[in-house]
């Protein structure tokens, strides 16, 4: 029997983002995680980016499941997307599959999607593999690694961790439970683990500390309202701010759909305190004092349509930002979100608002271990191969790194990217590069994947701009009839520019009779002479290579 198990990469390597990577395991696979990732600047129009499904839609008959390290978007919400071509069950913790369960219901993928909960420390069998649910602090709850014990040998995922020891839940990283799988026979044999903060020197600092920092910032503003803007799936972060303003006397509420969808289900099934006395509606905060008012909010990135924009701009409802108001954001930008929290930023200083952010005061703390903790897990894991994951190039290199600095052989740790395979046998494991299909697939609006072409324009559109070009022949006499009349937008601004534009309507007039008399009649020929022609021109005269757009019409 093929003694081997292969892990395919489909993202999150070279990127944050877009985690999804597969356990195959005779010949049945495993999906861990299905993220996607955030566009940034060159992504003109694009909503979200997903893994390449290709493979995953190749081999639909033999994925058995996808297992849920833990609930955010780059984990998570790649999954409505792949429900679509693929219907697989869904395990993850009760609080991971609650997330996740909005985003498959709207999708309208959740009638025949099965969500199976896994609770802490659980071993179950997942297709023909072993799997066990280890807790791990992130900044959401209820996070898990994954062991899997396969015929050859066990193998980790850490999942997204921090090594928190005062974690808000009192749920820790289960290390006992770890170094007991670790110490069995045969040890761990590949570890996968989580990059983002490899660059980070020592340990992160609990999440408890931000509780502490909100508790004196409430002291420090008594007369002021306070605006809390947190990743609405950070229930421990909500947690602490709900208990520092409920201490000082103020109720809270809730803004911005995710945050109010999030904060209902987890009161409701008790993965929050939040007692209802001290929750008002968002219209009846006016009848109070400022200083008696907590609003808890969406927008800590930035997005241009969440709560925090909107109020921001004064283009929200019931929240008029003034010279009253403490905006704290409680949160760090994701890359690619960076300038637009800067402009929310500057347009709450802009309407008088005292801003508060994690550069200014301890308000946030990440959920990803730092270089201590991760030499911690790698020495308590000892294994035998290590394989850095969740991150940009240089963050696994950085980790590679880490791994050497305690122990690991050199030629034991192999750093992948997206679209390499590792194949583990009981030998030992290599790697093939680019061995599937792992590009990224644009999603703008419900058009699904708009290609790299449609990209390419947008990014030519709004760097270049357009011209359009405009004629008529008659082909049976062989002349134009009219034109070339010339369009444009964001080559030269017309009106200004009316030598340059006749020149280019010259140059085309010659290119079209010239193709003509040489015996060119049929309109894709006239075409590609008006688009050459045309182009040649512009790039000669104003060195630009706009999006040239023949229309050429018959009479
Ligand atoms: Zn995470
Ligand atoms: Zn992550």
């Amino acid at each position: 029997m093929d003694q081997s198990v292969r892990i395919v990469f489909l993202g999150g390597l070279g990127e944050i983002g877009r985690n999804c990577c597969c356990i195959e395991v005779d010949g049945r696979i495993l999906l861990i995680d299905c993220g996607i990732m955030f566009p940034d600047a060159d992504m003109p129009g694009v909503d979200l980016v997903l893994p390449d499904f290709t493979y995953l839609r190749e081999n639909a008959d033999r994925v058995d499941a996808i297992l849920l390290t833990h609930a955010h978007e780059d984990h998570a919400g790649g999954i409505a997307f792949l429900l679509r071509d693929v219907s697989v069950p869904v395990y993850g913790s009760a609080l991971s599959l609650a997330l996740a369960r909005n985003r498959i219901e709207e999708a309208g993928m959740l009638d025949r999607t099965e969500l199976i909960p896994v609770v802490d420390g659980e071993r179950r069998r997942i297709g023909p593999v072993d799997c066990q649910f280890i807790p791990v602090t992130h900044s959401v709850p209820e996070g898990f690694a994954i062991a899997f014990f396969t015929p050859v040998g066990t193998i980790i995922h850490s999942g997204d961790f921090k090594l928190d020891l005062t974690p808000v839940d009192g749920r820790h990283t289960n290390l006992a439970m770890l170094g007991d799988i670790a110490s069995r026979e045969g040890g761990i044999r590949l570890l996968m683990s989580d990059s983002t903060n490899a660059e980070r020197p020592g340990f992160t600092p609990s999440e408890s500390t931000v509780g502490a920092a909100m508790r004196s910032l409430f002291r420090e503003y008594p007369d002021k309202r306070f605006i809390v803007t947190s990743f609405a799936s950070h229930l421990h972060r909500v947690q602490q701010v709900a208990h520092a303003a409920i201490a000082n006397g103020r109720k809270l509420a809730f803004v911005g759909r995710s945050m109010q969808q999030n904060i209902t289900m987890a009161r409701e099934r008790g993965f929050i305190d939040i007692p209802a006395h001290a929750v008002i509606d968002i219209e009846e905060t006016p009848k109070l004092a400022p200083g008696e008012v907590c609003i808890v909010c969406t927008g800590s990135q930035g997005e241009p349509m969440s709560a925090l924009s909107l109020m921001a701009a004064h283009e929200h409802k019931h929240v008029k930002i003034s010279p009253d108001d403490v905006v704290v954001i409680s949160a760090h930008a994701i890359p690619g979100n960076e300038s637009n929290v800067s402009r929310v930023i500057d347009s709450l200083h802009r309407a008088g608002a005292e801003v508060v952010h994690d550069r200014t005061s301890p308000v946030h703390v990440s959920g990803h271990a730092s270089q201590e903790e991760l030499k911690f897990l790698l020495t308590l894991l000892e294994p035998e191969w290590f394989v850095p994951v969740h991150g940009e190039y240089r963050h696994l290199v950085h980790h590679a790194q880490l791994a050497r600095d305690v122990g690991i052989a050199e030629n034991r740790v192999i750093i992948c990217e997206d679209g390499d395979v590792i194949t583990l046998t009981t030998d030992g494991a290599y790697g093939e590069r680019r061995a599937v299909p792992a590009g990224y697939m644009y999603v703008d609006g419900i058009v699904g994947d708009i290609g790299h072409g449609v990209l390419r324009d947008r990014r030519v559109l709004s760097e270049e701009g357009v011209v359009v070009v405009i004629l008529t022949v008659d082909t049976q006499a062989g002349r134009v009839l009219t034109g070339p009349e010339i369009v444009t937008r964001g080559w030269v601004y017309a009106p200004e520019a009316e030598d340059l534009i006749e020149d280019a309507k010259q140059a085309v007039s010659t290119a079209i009779e010239g193709a003509i008399a040489e015996g060119a009649l049929d309109l894709d020929t006239l075409r590609r002479h008006a688009r050459r022609s045309l182009g040649r021109f512009i790039d000669e005269r104003t060195k630009r290579r706009p999006i040239v757009i023949p229309v050429v019409m018959e009479v």
